[in-house]
């Protein structure tokens, strides 16, 4: 069977359809319309190509964009500082700050420095919280994709079997909350599932499955139970290709549905992004 692909960039493109009228409403409503701050710490050459689409898309959608360049030798402090006048700037209602923040800098405090009402990516500890009781307003951008991808299949996940591999802050634990909302029997699986050698078997048993690790091809196409779900959030470098974590030629023989990479979670991503500064921005109007 040769999977269907789930194509991040259809959803993402109709949902900025509807994001783009609701600002246009909200404009007309309030006067001014929600903006981005996105700050960016010293130079870093793979954040500043994620800066760009946050930008290109921000104005698709007639949401204000602004980049706050910090140069890399800031201490914590200062850009503590910097977020807490932020906080209290009317003109601003979302940031994102972009990471890895210099070393100097514990990435930690400066997001629980943020209002959590400005978080754009959905990293507060506020707005973790608030995805164990379900239906945040404001939620992690990637693992609220991975749930439009799921959607997107019409699959009822209710009762199924649900795998999620990776298991950090921004992906594998909000998403696997995320999936026992929906009522999904969840598993995670993380660096000690790997070295006991059980990502086999339990990846054998998902009928929905989430790989978010950063290892090309570390998830094997004959792993994959025939129909099963298959959303790939990994970005690897081989070569001059960009490739996921799955096998995508064997698993796509296996799957019912799989992403691409790229063209599959990732243009998700920083549409929730979007949907999240306009979250932020009609909490800060209510
Ligand atoms: P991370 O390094 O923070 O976490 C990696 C996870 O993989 C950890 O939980 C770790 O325990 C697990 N892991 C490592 N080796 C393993 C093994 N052998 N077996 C099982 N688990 C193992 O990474 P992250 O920030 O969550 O990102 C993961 C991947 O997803 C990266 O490739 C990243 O570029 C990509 N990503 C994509 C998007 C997107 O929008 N498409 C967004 C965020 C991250």
């Amino acid at each position: 069977m040769a999977a269907k692909l789930l194509m991040g960039k259809e959803i993402a493109d109709k949902i900025k359809v509807e994001l783009k009228a609701e600002v246009e409403q909200l404009k007309l409503k309030h006067g001014v319309g929600p903006k981005l701050v996105s700050v960016a710490v010293g130079d870093n050459s793979a954040s500043a190509v994620y800066v760009k689409s946050q930008a290109k898309i921000a104005e698709a959608l007639g949401i204000g964009f602004e980049l706050r360049e910090f140069s890399g030798s800031s201490s914590e402090h200062e850009i503590i500082e910097a977020i807490k006048k932020m906080n209290h700037d009317k003109e601003v209602s979302a940031m994102i700050i972009q990471m890895p923040l210099p070393k100097q800098i514990d990435a930690k405090k400066v997001i629980a420095a943020m209002s959590p009402i400005k978080d754009a990516e959905g990293m507060h500890p506020e707005n973790m919280g608030k995805v164990v009781f379900g239906g945040a307003k404001i939620a992690p951008c990637t693992p609220s994709a991975c749930m439009e991808l799921i959607k997107a299949a019409e699959i009822n996940i209710y009762g199924m079997e649900a795998v999620v591999v990776g298991h950090s802050e921004i992906v594998g634990k909000p998403l696997a909350l995320m999936l026992l909302e929906k009522f999904a029997t969840t598993t995670v699986c993380h660096i000690a599932t790997g070295e006991r050698g059980a990502l086999p078997e339990h990846v054998k048993r998902a009928e929905v499955l989430i790989v978010a690790v950063g290892k090309a091809g570390i998830v094997k196409g004959e792993w994959i139970k025939e129909g099963a779900v298959v959303i790939d959030v990994g970005i690897n470098r081989v070569g001059d290709k960009i490739v996921g974590d799955v096998e995508f030629e064997a698993a796509s023989q296996r799957a019912s549905h799989i992403t691409p990479v790229p063209g599959g979670v990732g243009p998700l991503t920083v549409t929730m992004l979007m949907r999240n500064v306009v979250e932020a921005y009609k909490i800060q109007h209510s």
